[in-house]
């Protein structure tokens, strides 16, 4: 008998119980990934479901993980399709009995899994939990329990104490059966993709893998000591090492959240621990809560009306669409995050809170789209963690009540104060006055001149103060705010 480990977001091989558990029974193991070279081509509202950004980190980190499984004697057996046709094409060549796999969150991984069970009824397909601080079955409430808001999640998970270690790796794994070819890894033109060329604005490089997410680890946490600001810092939009930038890695798995927890736990034994070492544990926090909610909520988190089910009247105009896309909308702290997000897969918390926020409450444009535009955009896009803050951003997820956007002049003033973000992304805004930079074409006609604006920026695609007013009656039509004493705190920003 043969037992496949199925990667699938965990391309690491620490902290991995699918690996562990194949690894005790002592009989043929195989690692497997599947590599659907079609995902590309699939497209959600015109948008590729997989860019050439996350693309080449995913495929950096195949490449990573099979000299992870080659040093301990075995390898990663990488098979094209999806891995509904390929897997069950193994069972009977390879005499597979059992497979162990990581447990998805989000629909579509849940239905593959359920899929896979039915074409293979043989097959016992073993599920674990992981990728989380803390899974389903150590969790202190079911599936259909999990509390609503972030707040109510968080003060029921207990105490970070309580959080297992993360598993070390397994010594060694038996080598590969005889006649088992590990195959090539696909390149981006077999997806059908080209690369983007390196954006020399870019503040950082993210690699896939193991090694360089650990690597970005030691260089954040021990080298340059960022966490002990880390929550002053956090929101910042310009400089690589104002948050951690660990999202890439953690939702490929190269990172166990686990793992990150032991880190921050020996920083704060052997340097300090205060408010910034307990924040990033919480922000971890968010990231698990998100895929609570996808397990729980399954398809409805995807449809227009959100967990709230509100039927609110969502636009579709393809030219605002375009304008936003493109980071061409006449709002410099939007397009500075659009190009930035376009150019390198990448752009901070505050960017994307401020860009759908945007997209949502300013443009009124249905915001499975902005979702589908960063799931084909985002390096670190992982479908709980994406639609979920979408859903939030739009109002329609569980945790948000009532009509709430980013004014993005304040935004600006507060998280871009001198417009260093802003300029460095948008050259031709580079000679105007920070005064000015948040609403350029509100400057006087000489400070416009004398700043070369012209033609060489966007004029804004919409009147802010009027369109966000247009949007709010819409939206208190459906979901009419509360008295004033029944108001809901606001979630930190
Ligand atoms: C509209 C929108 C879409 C988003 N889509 C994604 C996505 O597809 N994938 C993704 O990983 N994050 C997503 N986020 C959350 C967040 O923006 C990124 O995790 C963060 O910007 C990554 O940068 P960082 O690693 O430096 O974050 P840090 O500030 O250093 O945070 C540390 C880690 O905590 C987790 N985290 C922090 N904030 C959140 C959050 N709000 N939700 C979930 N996890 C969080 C991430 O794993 C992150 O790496 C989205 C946020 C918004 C507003």
């Amino acid at each position: 008998m043969t037992i496949l480990v199925w990667f699938r977001n965990d391309l690491r091989i620490d902290d991995h119980a699918p690996l562990v558990a194949a690894a005790k029974r002592g009989a043929p193991v195989v690692p497997v990934v599947c590599v659907d070279l079609d995902l590309p081509r699939q497209t959600q509202f015109g948008f590729s479901r997989l860019g050439p950004h996350r693309a080449r980190f995913w495929l950096e980190g195949l490449a990573d993980l099979r000299s992870q499984l080659r040093s301990l004697g075995s390898d990663l057996v990488v098979t094209r399709g999806r891995p509904e046709d390929v897997l069950p094409e193994l069972v009977a060549p390879m005499n597979v009995e059992e497979v162990h796999f990581h447990r998805g969150f989000a629909v579509d991984e849940r239905t593959e899994e359920d899929n896979l069970a039915r074409r293979c009824p043989q097959v016992r397909w073993q599920g674990h939990w992981g990728n989380l601080l803390v899974t389903p079955d150590q969790a202190p409430f079911a599936v259909s329990e999990v509390p609503e808001t972030f707040t109510a999640f968080r003060k029921k998970i207990g105490a970070r104490a309580e959080i297992p270690h993360p598993r070390p790796a397994p010594l060694a794994l038996p080598a590969l059966p005889p006649g088992v070819e590990p195959g090539t890894i696909p390149t981006l033109d077999h997806l059908g993709l080209t690369s983007v060329p390196a954006d020399a604005r870019a503040q950082i490089t993210l690699t896939g893998g193991a090694a360089a997410g650990r690597d970005r680890v030691a260089h954040y946490i021990w080298r340059e000591d960022r966490l002990r600001g880390y929550k002053d810092t956090r929101n910042g939009m310009l400089a690589a090492d104002d948050s951690t930038k660990f999202s890439a890695w953690l939702a490929h798995g190269a990172l166990s959240p686990r793992w990150v927890l032991e880190q921050i736990r020996t920083y704060e034994q052997e340097r300090v621990a205060n408010d910034s070492t307990y924040w990033l544990f919480f922000e971890l926090l968010w990231r698990d809560y998100f895929q609570y909610i996808a397990l729980k909520h399954g398809a409805r988190l995807f449809k227009a009306g959100g967990l709230r089910g509100l039927r609110l009247p969502w636009r579709r105009d393809p030219a605002l669409i375009d304008a936003w896309c493109a980071g061409e909308t006449g709002f410099p702290l939007v397009d500075a995050s659009m190009k930035e997000l376009a150019a390198t897969g990448y752009t901070s918390n505050r960017a994307r809170q401020n860009v759908a926020s945007f997209f949502t409450k300013v443009l009124g444009q249905d915001w499975r789209i902005g979702a589908a535009w960063f799931e084909s955009q985002l390096i670190d896009y992982d479908p709980a963690s994406n639609w979920g803050n979408w859903a939030y951003a739009a109002g329609v997820g569980n945790d948000a009540r009532g009509f709430r956007y980013f004014h993005l002049p304040k935004q600006a003033r507060d998280y871009d104060p001198e417009g260093a973000f802003v300029r460095h992304w948008l050259p031709a805004l580079a000679k105007v006055p920070t005064r000015w930079l948040p609403e350029p074409y509100r400057a006087p006609a000489d400070v416009q001149a004398s700043a070369g604006l012209g033609d060489a920026y966007p004029r804004p695609i919409v009147d802010l103060e009027s369109a966000v007013n247009a949007t709010r009656k819409a939206y208190e039509r459906v979901d009419p705010p509360a008295p004033p004493s029944r108001r809901r705190g606001r979630r930190r920003q």
